[in-house]
């Protein structure tokens, strides 16, 4: 049995006060989850999110970690200070990095490994564009990105890793994929995972959905059997439809 985990990407929103408050209106409500509860932050609301969050069953993560442990790379954050701080996961590859700051696979496998190093929990963020699901290629693109995202990563290590399937055309859009697209892409990630890991460690990974789910289509996404989760943008942003998607789980 796998525990799903609802992620709320928050994206670049709020300010600090109020992150914290958001994580306050939250606490009561996402008591009861059974599931895995994280909010993705904006680096500087990491510390409101977090204090807000302690003792509660809320984890915080950060959105991105640059591949580097530190050095000339002006502006950006890496995943050692992250852990520093007491963050414990962080997205890497949002198609909004690749789409937008010229993330690729091979940065996207680099950022990984820099998180998992730091001993970070990585959501890993895989998807095609609308282009390629037209074109009939979703399997091959998922699968290419998928593998190389995992070059380097132990057995042991995949215990640390989430996969979120995103389809591009899905995020921020208010189109869905259906609950049969997503078991479908979902099922692909896991059976190119069992390729890689053997069957036992692919079925004890988590495979989120993430793409427009809201508190109106969620139950019917979590109740896909490959579907274990949630990766929730705007939704994340209002406490109560969050709480219902957490509660869908
Ligand atoms: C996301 O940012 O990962 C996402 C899925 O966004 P939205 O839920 O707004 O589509």
């Amino acid at each position: 049995m796998r525990t799903p985990v609802i992620a709320g990407n928050w994206k670049m929103n709020l300010l600090p006060a109020q992150a914290a408050a958001l994580v306050e209106e939250l606490k009561p409500l996402c008591a009861a989850a059974n599931c895995d509860v994280v909010l993705c932050a904006p680096y500087v609301n990491l510390p409101a999110a977090m204090a807000a969050a302690a003792g509660s069953n809320i984890k915080i993560g950060a959105q991105n970690c640059h591949w580097a442990t530190g050095g000339a790379f002006t502006g950006e954050v890496s995943a050692d200070m992250l852990k520093a701080i007491g963050v414990e996961y962080a997205i890497t590859g949002h198609s909004e990095r690749r789409t937008l700051f010229g993330d690729t696979n091979e940065t996207v496998r680099d950022r990984s490994r820099a998180a998992l190093d730091a001993g970070l929990t990585v959501i890993l963020c895989v998807g095609e564009v609308l282009q390629e699901r037209q074109q009939g290629i979703t399997y091959e693109v998922v699968r290419l990105q998928t593998k190389v995202a995992l070059e380097g990563v132990s057995a042991e290590e995949l215990q640390r890793v989430i996969i979120a399937y995103e389809p591009v055309w899905a995020i921020g859009t208010g189109l869905t994929a259906t609950a049969e697209q997503a078991n479908e892409a979902n099922k692909w990630i896991r059976d190119c995972v069992a390729e890689l890991y053997g069957q036992v460690a692919a079925d004890a990974l988590v495979v989120q959905y993430g793409g427009s789910m809201n508190a109106a289509n969620a139950a019917e996404l979590l109740a896909q059997p490959d579907v274990d989760g949630g990766l929730i943008g705007g939704a994340s942003l209002k406490a109560a439809d969050f709480a219902a998607i957490v509660n869908a789980a």
